[in-house]
């Protein structure tokens, strides 16, 4: 801005100094001019009739500096000249104001001095003997006027520059510092330059539509960070730079960070290899997905471009959690492989059986057994078929008809059943308790008191003991058996899963009996607790929730 002021300060200056000199230059110039020229007509006058009286002794006698006088003869040699020896000049006959004399009586003239630093007048007058009498006096030019004026133009330069330099500070500071003092919050409460209303209404008017913006973005933010809060699947908007514009609750605990990680580069939270190539991917332009264990759990990352017209603005990075998913997928493939292999071995020995009788393989006497052994193991199949069956039921989760059962009841109902597999091994099952009802299906709760029952017989040794115990809405079933190793406690109510394989199938175990109760017990809410020493036995519970009592 000072510079700006000084330029146009000196500007000014400069072109008023520049007028105000050739102006008065110009009148004082012209001035004297005409002044000199009429003194030189009436010096002419004068001279003319000194020579006309006197002839040549006249001007001999004349004693001037100011002037030049030259006396021209009629064919226009120089009869006298006041500064040059006359016999030495030029003919003059070709001067234009000796010409005009000889034809009108008088002539006048100027030339300039080919430095341009004199101009010299003339002015002739026709005496009466036909010769003519020249005055001529020579003056400065403007130019050489000018050049005289030199330091004196340069040292009003130097005083406009250093005046203007000043002169522009002083307007500047004065100027700005009423604009420095503005009050840019409150625009309109200024008391300063009239010229700066509009701009203040304008700004005014922005801050004001700023404020309204600011607000609608800071509800939208507010809008989207409740939604996006709320979501289990962890959420990261990226910008074209790599750097976090957004990241959601479920995110930040993925990723281990805060939200202080917004508005830092994504390699701050997550260094991988493998999610810095997905969001590369991303960022290329293409929709990338991968699976990734972080803190003991599965995610699937899904990360997709952000387009806008065309070229990718960003990514936005979801993370799904799909453990549960991934294990159900898991056991889903154990389970096919393991029912294709249980089905398997009976059918093989079935098969095996069949052909040596086909092929008469097989004595007379033997007979019985290969037909009982074809008959055990299809018998085998089909409990294991139907506890497929029932575990399909179970984990479609299909809704049965639930009704008030006593669970003691249903105790004495298994315990009869398998009354005679226990007498088989000498073990002696005793039920005792009070009657429980519980709201359920009434062939899970049999389920779960049957297969432990079961269970309880099958592990226990000869001539062991059997107690089944129902009170307190649980139902508990204790044996004198062999026990379960604590190390494979945990997963004995895995489907398929048997401590000593051999036992289970000598027994006619199918490895999904415990399954089914867990599914059973899940199906009512109930929860289990298993107790087992080896060679000791083993205590499992189911306890259910606490009933509305409605009999
Ligand atoms: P199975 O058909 O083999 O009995 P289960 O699912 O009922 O299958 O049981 C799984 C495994 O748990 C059994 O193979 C057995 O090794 C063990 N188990 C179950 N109940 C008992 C028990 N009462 N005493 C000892 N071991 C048991």
């Amino acid at each position: 801005m000072t510079k700006k002021i000084f330029r146009s300060t000196f500007l000014v200056s400069f072109i008023v100094f520049l007028a105000c000199m050739i102006l008065s230059l110009g009148f004082l110039y012209s001035y004297f001019s005409e002044l000199q020229q009429s003194q030189l007509s009436a010096e002419l006058q004068l001279a003319a009739q000194g020579v006309e009286n006197n002839g040549i002794g006249f001007l001999e006698g004349l004693h001037i500096s100011d002037y030049r006088i030259t006396w021209i003869s009629s064919d226009g040699s120089v009869i006298y000249d006041s500064m040059a020896d006359a016999d030495q000049m030029e003919n003059h006959l070709n001067r234009q104001e000796v010409q005009d004399a000889l034809s009108t009586g008088t002539g006048s003239g100027v030339r300039t001095s080919t430095t341009l630093s004199e101009r010299t007048y003339y002015l002739a007058q026709l005496l009466s003997d036909g010769t003519v009498l020249r005055l001529s006096y020579s003056t400065d030019s403007v130019f050489a006027l000018l050049l005289g004026m030199s330091y004196a133009i340069a040292i009003i330069i130097i005083l406009a520059v250093i005046l203007s330099l000043l002169l522009s500070k002083r307007l500047a500071k004065r100027i700005i510092q009423p604009l420095n003092k503005l009050d840019l919050d409150n625009p309109l409460e200024n008391d300063t330059y009239e010229e700066l209303s509009p701009l203040l209404t304008r700004i005014m008017h922005q801050h004001r539509q700023i404020d309204e913006q600011l607000e609608e973005l800071h509800k939208r933010q507010t809008e989207f960070s409740a939604v996006t809060d709320n979501m289990s699947e962890g959420l990261v908007l990226l910008g074209a730079d790599g750097s976090i514009l957004s990241i959601n609750h479920a995110a930040t605990e993925i990723f281990g960070a805060d939200s202080s990680a917004v508005g830092k580069d994504m390699l701050t939270i997550d260094r991988s290899r493998q999610v810095q190539e997905l969001l590369g991917h991303a960022m290329s332009g293409k929709h990338s997905e991968i699976i990734i264990s972080r803190n003991g759990r599965e995610y699937q990352f899904n990360a997709s471009p952000i387009l806008s017209e065309g070229k990718v603005n960003g990514v936005a990075l979801l993370a799904f959690d799909i453990t549960e998913k991934e294990l159900m997928e898991r056991q889903r493939r154990e389970f096919s492989a393991n029912v294709s292999h249980e089905l398997k071995t009976p059918l093989h020995s079935i098969m095996g059986s069949a052909e040596l009788i086909e092929n008469g393989l097989v004595k007379a006497d033997d007979m019985p057994r290969f037909i009982s052994r074809i008959r055990t193991e299809a018998t085998r199949l089909v409990t294991l078929i139907d506890d497929i069956i029932r575990l399909s039921q179970l984990d479609e989760g299909t809704e049965m008809p639930k009704e008030q059962v006593d669970l003691l009841a249903v105790a004495n109902e298994a315990a009869e059943a398998l009354s005679s597999a226990a007498a088989d091994r000498h073990v002696e099952i005793n039920v005792s308790g009070t009657h429980t009802y519980i709201y359920g299906v009434r062939r899970l709760l049999y389920e779960i008191a049957y297969n432990l029952c079961e269970n309880a017989i099958k592990y226990n040794k000869e001539g062991g003991k059997v107690s089944i115990e129902v009170s307190n809405n649980s139902i508990t079933v204790t044996d004198t058996g062999i026990g379960i190793p604590p190390e494979h406690q945990s997963r004995v109510f895995e489907r398929f899963y048997r401590v000593d394989k051999s036992h289970s199938r000598e027994t006619g175990g199918t490895g999904l009996g415990l399954s089914i109760v867990k599914h059973a017990a899940l199906y009512h809410g109930a929860d289990i607790k298993l107790e087992s020493h080896v060679d000791q036995g083993t205590k499992i519970t189911v306890i259910f929730p606490e009933q509305k009592v409605e009999k």
